[in-house]
């Protein structure tokens, strides 16, 4: 343990080290999606723009209707609202099995590669990127 990360305290007598295990960095991801599908020319992007209602036939999901009230239709929709689907079980008569979970995060700056490896036990993590800043998490579900 002390070659892999001489910062883990000697408490700690086991771990098991997975040398492939990398992360990247969430926004950096984020913007470069957003980049790409806006020069697509097969998008349209709305941005900030709440959904209030979905629009259905039976079964069907036939178009929904944003807070400005414009309505669009499609063929298919994906619901990607994250902590906030269960909005949606009133309207969908349905249990969306989504619940948000206390999360904690910390920034520390250190210098540059001051800590090697990331580190998790069971309920934290501790993620260096390259410029020496590390994340400091947790979440409890
Ligand atoms: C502080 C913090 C740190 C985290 N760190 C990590 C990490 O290091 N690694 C990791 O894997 N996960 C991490 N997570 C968890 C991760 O962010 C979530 O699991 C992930 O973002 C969920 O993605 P999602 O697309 O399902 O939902 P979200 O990313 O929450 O996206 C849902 C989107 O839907 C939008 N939305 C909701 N309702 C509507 C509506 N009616 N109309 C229009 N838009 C709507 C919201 O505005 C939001 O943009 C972290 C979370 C937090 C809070």
């Amino acid at each position: 343990l002390e070659q892999v990360n001489p910062h883990i305290s000697e408490q700690f007598q086991e771990a098991i080290y997975f040398p492939e295990l990398s992360n990247i960095r969430n926004p950096r991801v984020l913007q470069s999606l957003i980049r790409y599908l806006k020069q697509h020319p097969n998008v349209e992007f709305f941005e900030h723009t709440p959904v209030k209602k979905l629009i259905q036939q039976g079964d069907v999901i036939q178009a929904l209707q944003t807070e400005d009230g414009r309505k669009h239709t499609a063929d298919h929709f994906v619901i990607t609202s994250g902590a906030w689907s269960h909005y949606w079980n009133s309207q969908l008569q349905l249990e969306i099995p989504v619940e948000p979970v206390q999360g904690q995060m910390l920034l520390f700056k250190t210098p540059a590669h001051w800590l090697p490896t990331m580190c998790m036990n069971r309920v934290m993590y501790l993620i260096p990127r390259m410029d020496g800043h590390i994340v400091c998490g947790s979440s409890m579900a």
